[in-house]
């Protein structure tokens, strides 16, 4: 099979792994760039230019579409798409879970267990914003941030109130979220590949610190998730219409808590947590799809 991996940079590690697991299996692979294809929209026969020859003769796409190109990521998917190549991410869904406040609204309508969240339009009822979610301590978080930059703990009320102000006058959406303590600075990733969980690993954060981001200093250790959690997990996924995905959740005292779905999630911390072959299955879950 002829498969394409989108990304940026054939050196990052999610990226290598794939083109291994791919040669592994035999397939032709090739790292595309997807900020060099030219896309050639026309009544018949649409295609992907990319230095100097056409991408015709692809079966399938790995997209790794990082969050600042997702406007013209999501467009050279959606023309592999037209030219009936199998994707292991659509571009809706993409779409979808780049999409903070959207994707917590489709979470929710899918029943699925959310921290309390409040998003406003830099209301002034600063006040009222807090009690929403139960007061202080509570969580504000930039909507565009990654990594955990932007995740703020405000531990009073008082404190609450001068962050939401302070991101108000700078123009910047947030959003608020009760603060779930019993979490203990630790989340959960799920990985799920077409609708199973293929590995599972807790994340901690560093001492006194809430966020257990990996890039914060966190680190990671394979964890056997309860089938709440598992459900949760693989139903969030589905939600958002994702074929590969990373569910972040937090455990709380009333079960899991959806925390995030990401559509393009990392290989590395996964695949060294749980000593498991992540990339094959992705690679699996192609052969299937074509
Ligand atoms: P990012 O997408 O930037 O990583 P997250 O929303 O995942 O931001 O938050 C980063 C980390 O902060 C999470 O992994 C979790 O450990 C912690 N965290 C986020 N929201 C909450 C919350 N409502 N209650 C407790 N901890 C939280």
């Amino acid at each position: 099979m002829n498969i394409k991996i989108l990304s940026r940079n054939s050196g990052l590690y999610s990226t290598a792994r794939l083109v291994e697991a791919a040669k592994k299996r035999k397939h032709n692979v090739e790292v595309i760039d997807p900020l060099k294809c030219d896309l050639i929209i026309e009544k018949k026969k649409p295609s992907v230019y990319y230095k100097g020859r056409y991408l015709s003769e692809t079966d399938a796409i790995v997209p790794r579409i990082g969050a600042s190109i997702t406007y013209y990521g999501t467009a050279v998917v959606r023309q592999f798409e037209m030219m009936g190549c199998f994707t292991t991410t659509e571009s809706q869904a993409l779409v979808r879970s780049r999409d903070k406040l959207r994707s917590l609204q489709i979470l929710s309508r899918a029943r699925l267990g959310l921290p309390k969240t409040v998003f406003t339009n830099y209301s002034r009822d600063v006040a009222e914003i807090i009690d929403h979610v139960g007061g202080a301590p509570l969580i504000i978080k930039l909507l565009e941030g990654t990594q955990g930059l932007g995740v703020v703990l405000a531990e009073t009320k008082n404190a609450a109130e001068s962050v939401i102000e302070a991101f108000n006058g700078l123009q910047a959406r947030v959003i608020v979220q009760e603060f779930i303590k019993e979490a203990g600075g630790a989340d959960i990733r799920a990985f799920i590949i077409d609708g199973q969980v293929v590995g599972a690993m807790k994340r901690q954060g560093k001492e006194g610190e809430f966020r257990s981001n990996l890039h914060r200093g966190g680190t990671a250790e394979v964890i056997q998730l309860t089938d709440d959690e598992e459900n949760a997990a693989i139903k969030a996924a589905k939600a958002m219409g994702l074929g590969v995905a990373g569910v972040d959740m937090l455990q709380s005292a009333r079960g899991p808590l959806i925390l995030e779905v990401n559509s393009s999630p990392g290989l590395e911390g996964i695949e060294k947590a749980t000593g498991k072959d992540i990339a094959k299955s992705v690679i699996r879950y192609i052969e299937r799809g074509v």
